[in-house]
Order: C-alpha cells, then sequence, then structure tokens
C-alpha cells in the first residue's frame, strides 16, 4: 500500500531529526555524488566499487577503484590531520 508506505517514511524522518546523529564523513566526488566515509573496510570498498560504476554512469568517464580509493584517503587526512 503505497500510502502506508509514505506514511511510516515520514514518522522515520521525523524520529531521526530528533534524534541528535552524529555527522559522519562524507567524501564529495568530481561528479557531484558523496560518498559516506565510514570506519569499516569492508564495507566501505562495497561503497567504493558500488560508486565506480555510478561514476561512469554520471559522467561517462572510468574512475578506477584506487584512485577513488586514494582520493578518499587524501580527504581523511585532510579532516583528521592526526590520524
Ligand atoms: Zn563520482
Amino acid at each position: 500500500m503505497p500510502d502506508k508506505i509514505t506514511h511510516s517514511k515520514a514518522e522515520c524522518s521525523k524520529d531521526t531529526r530528533q534524534t541528535k546523529i552524529p555527522k559522519m564523513p562524507v567524501y564529495s566526488c568530481t561528479c557531484g555524488e558523496a560518498i559516506l566515509i565510514i570506519p569499516d573496510i569492508p564495507a566501505m570498498n562495497e561503497a567504493i566499487k558500488a560508486h565506480l560504476t555510478k561514476h561512469r554512469k554520471i559522467t561517462s568517464q572510468v574512475l578506477t577503484e584506487d584512485a577513488l580509493t586514494q582520493e578518499i584517503l587524501k580527504k581523511i587526512a585532510e579532516q583528521h590531520p592526526l590520524l
């Protein structure tokens, strides 16, 4: 039922607003997409791989896993100079 789904979605976002969620670091790609930087290497790898496909669709440019990983690591280093 579409109505029910819409309703529960609204309820959910309302709850999310009330509960303070710590802001996660995000990598903003050159294609305009944001990739959430999470302290979970396998999950992060999955996000990177998923973005490679997305990135190619958005920009028609091939982005390699290595290049994207390097860019994200650079971003982390900028945000956390002590790491
Ligand atoms: Zn991208």
